[in-house]
């Protein structure tokens, strides 16, 4: 359930101001985690990018990272509050 916006949500505090989300799978090991917005703006700041390339540098999946497999094989997913949620 993507939806398109008129305007371009491309770092974390526009993402958190909107109140859409963001989730992420692994390719190999198919683990499917909904990141916490907030908690990526803590870390790495509002105008830090959410688009692909912005988050694969700062992203990778723990347990096959822990197991010695490929860790950075992630696919985003972006996806909207209803619009009634939204202002
Ligand atoms: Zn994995």
């Amino acid at each position: 359930m993507t939806m398109k916006y008129p305007f371009v949500e491309n770092t974390l505090g526009k993402k958190l101001q909107i109140g859409s989300g963001l989730s992420v799978d692994c390719m190999t090991c198919n683990r499917h985690v909904k990141l916490d917005v907030q908690a990526l703006v803590d870390r790495l700041g509002e105008d830090h990018g959410c688009l692909h390339w912005d988050l694969i540098t700062v992203l990778f999946c723990q347990p096959c990272r822990d197991a010695g497999r490929p860790d950075r094989t992630l696919v985003f997913t972006n996806y909207s509050r209803t619009p009634e949620q939204r202002r």
